[in-house]
């Protein structure tokens, strides 16, 4: 059994006032529900109040990014330890936001990846094919070099730690979800990855999370597919009552 994960990205948006009243009601509402993890990802600035105000709930906080390096002359990046600093137990690395509009590419993802681990946070990696590369046909050679190159030398440990987010890009911020037949697809199509490039204990233990215009309104359905773990969420992560109904999703297995 894999127990899912709820995870909102908050990206750039939410002042420290906004992001502390989101989060308080949404550490109410997390308070009677025990069927999943629950994660939100503010922005820096509001890492350490929003941990602040989360102290003792079930709500786990990540960062949207950091760095490969520990520390030093690299200005404007934020360091892992750092994260954990602010109160973060978790990292999301490899956004296709961070891939398209930032240029970084798996390697750098890689050494991202395992800095983050390193420094012992968990980390959330995401993975997903433009809308081109899927009607070329090259949706599963991009996922396949996503997987390999962004997790190449993680030990066993290491990947008890990590978990993937498909993200297909056509479907974030679109309102375009891909159907639970695609998802479940891509899904089942990675955990093979996996198993072919770990083992297949690490494949069946790792929790797949499904990204791209997840609402209240679809979440039932993908969370009833065998390999799809959970979701992660933009848009609706912002709205208190969306997010919290997407916290009480039916339909898990
Ligand atoms: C995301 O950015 O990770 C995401 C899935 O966004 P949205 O839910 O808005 O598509």
């Amino acid at each position: 059994m894999r127990r899912p994960v709820i995870a909102g990205n908050w990206k750039m948006h939410k002042t420290i006032t906004e992001a502390v009243e989101l989060a308080g009601s949404l550490k109410q509402a997390a308070a009677g529900i025990d069927h999943a993890d629950f994660i939100i990802a503010p922005v820096f600035t509001a890492l350490a109040t929003v941990a602040a105000e989360l102290k003792g709930s079930n709500l786990k906080i990540a960062g949207q990014n950091c760095s490969d390096q520990p520390g030093g002359a690299f200005t404007g990046e934020v360091a892992p330890q750092m994260l954990l600093d602010a109160g973060c137990s978790h990292v999301i690395l490899g956004h296709s936001e961070r891939r398209q509009l930032f240029g970084e590419n798996n390697d750098l993802i890689n050494a991202k990846i395992k800095a983050a681990l390193t420094a012992g946070l968990r980390v959330i990696f995401c993975i997903g094919e433009t809308l081109e590369e899927r009607e070329t046909g090259r949706m599963y050679d991009v996922l396949s070099e996503q997987v390999t190159q962004g997790l190449a030398g993680l030990s066993e440990e290491q990947m008890d730690r990590v978990i993937v987010a498909y993200e297909p890009v056509w479907a974030i911020g679109t309102g375009k979800t891909a159907t639970s037949d695609q998802a479940e697809e891509a899904h089942s199509f990675v955990r093979g990855l996996i198993a072919g490039q770990f083992n297949l204990q690490i494949s069946e233990q790792l929790r797949i999370l499904y990204g791209g215009s997840v609402k209240p309104g679809n979440v039932d359905e993908l969370m009833a597919r065998d390999n799809i773990d959970g979701a992660l969420v933009g848009g609706a992560s912002l709205n208190a009552d969306d997010f919290i109904r997407i916290m009480n999703f039916s339909g898990a297995n």
